[in-house]
């Protein structure tokens, strides 16, 4: 692991000032190892100060992208992490328990498509049988599909792709909380994932956006519901971030140029997102931070 400076630097050295990426697409849910360049997950630069330890983190889509940067953080900063993903995935799911691992921390695989009911349930069961318990739950699975052959809005929208939209980043999120906190104690936390979409949303991610300014407004209710027995629930929103679930779902000239409208001029990296996840985590860090959604945007507002 490198020095906090020597972190900072390497950050600097990766920062791609023309923003956009090489022309490339995936079929969902899409892999790490095909992408060019390859996605930085903090594998090199987080430097964990002990902020979890002896946590026990419930990651879902753990497996790649911001999910498997969080499970790389979430390890360093002492915690025990289960990675929820979808089978087609078992390969970076390894990767990122390999890196778990290697931070001297438990990594447990509770594979299964959180679209149905009874897997939420199965999930939460087995991560907290696994671990010995859970009180940290990261809602961070999430599709979208912004390939409407060309047209945007309405005109855009197919009614499979809508209803795999809706029921991955809204539905199984309620069951999944509702799963979580039957069994959390004071102190468990739920940290959900919006995006800068649920405040300046894009007419090719119509479905997508609606989910996610959905997802702010259950962060606010189901902070009100679980403040009495101590359990917090915040939200992040990123920004455009490189993973792998933008080759799966955009179309070739949105890659091309993704990340470039923002202020900072860029996409950010999974590793730039992670430590948003760990301050809303610790309970050192954020006792008093409920109902509220931080943004890692590169400079896109969020309120
Ligand atoms: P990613 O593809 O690496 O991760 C998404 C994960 O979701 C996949 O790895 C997959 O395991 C999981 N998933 C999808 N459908 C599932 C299902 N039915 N059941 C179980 N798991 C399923 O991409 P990412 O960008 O890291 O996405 C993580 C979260 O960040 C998502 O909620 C996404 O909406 C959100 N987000 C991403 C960006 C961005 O620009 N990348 C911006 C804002 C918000
Ligand atoms: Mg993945």
């Amino acid at each position: 692991m490198m020095t906090d400076i020597g972190a900072r630097a390497a950050r600097m050295v990766r920062t791609d000032k023309k923003g956009g990426f090489p022309a490339q697409q995936q079929d969902p849910p899409g892999v790490t190892g095909d992408m060019t360049p390859v996605p930085d997950h903090g594998e090199q630069t987080y430097v964990g100060h002990g902020r979890l330890e002896g946590r026990k983190a419930l990651i879902t889509g753990g497996d790649s992208g911001i999910g498997r940067a969080i499970a790389i953080a979430f390890a360093r900063e002492g915690a025990d992490v289960a990675i929820n993903y979808l089978q087609a995935e078992q390969v970076d799911a390894d990767e990122t328990c390999d890196w778990v691992t290697k931070a001297g921390r438990q990594a447990v695989q509770v594979p299964g498509d959180l679209r149905d009911r009874a897997t939420c349930d199965q999930v939460v069961a087995d991560a907290s049988k696994e671990l010995g318990g859970l009180d940290i739950l990261v809602n961070n699975a999430g599709f979208q599909w912004d390939r409407g052959r060309g047209k945007d809005g309405l005109e855009g929208l197919e009614p499979d792709d809508v209803d795999r939209v809706i029921e991955t980043n809204l539905v199984a999120v309620i069951w999944m909380c509702k799963a979580a906190a039957a069994q959390f104690g004071e102190g468990a936390t739920i940290i959900n994932t919006t995006s800068i979409q649920a405040y300046d949303p894009s007419p090719g991610l119509m479905d997508y956006a609606a989910t996610k300014a959905a997802i702010n407004n259950l962060t606010v209710n189901l902070a009100a519901a679980l403040g009495p027995k101590g359990i917090r629930v915040n939200a992040v929103a990123p920004g455009p971030i490189w993973t792998p679930l933008q080759p799966a779902t955009r179309e070739v000239e949105k890659v091309e140029t993704f990340g470039k409208d923002t202020p900072l001029g860029r996409a950010g990296q999974p590793g730039e997102v992670a430590p948003a996840y760990v301050f809303l985590a610790s309970t050192a860090d954020a006792s008093y931070v409920s109902g509220t959604v931080l943004g890692v945007t590169g400079g896109g507002a969020v309120f």
